[in-house]
């Protein structure tokens, strides 16, 4: 029997996160690291930075609510080396990470 994508809560550091995370986009992928765009979604490394990515996220399963589980399968079977993150959890982390740096907290 196939394997279904079922999303999974774990702990991950997120300066980690940000310092190792493939943005996957509709045609090219950006760096999470030092924001280089137009990266291939199988580029093992940054171009600009020498990143290795371990994280990726797509910005598309956000406004794409439906088609959230193809975008996953997609792009797990291009990278199924990579951790798949949701994009609003770590917007929404790097949004309250950013406020508490901001206020000194
Ligand atoms: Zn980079």
């Amino acid at each position: 029997m196939a394997n279904s994508f079922i999303r999974v809560y774990q702990e991950h550091d997120l300066d980690n996160v940000k310092s190792r995370l493939l943005i996957a986009g509709d045609l090219a992928a950006d760096c999470g690291s030092c924001r280089e765009l137009g990266l291939d979604i199988s580029d093992v490394q940054c171009k600009n930075c020498g990143t290795v990515y371990k994280y990726v996220t797509s910005r598309r399963i956000d406004s794409n609510q439906g088609e959230r589980f193809k975008i996953v399968k997609r792009i797990k079977d291009k990278r199924p080396d990579l951790i798949f993150i949701d994009h609003s959890d770590y917007e929404k982390l790097m949004g309250q990470k950013k406020a508490r740096d901001f206020f000194g907290d």
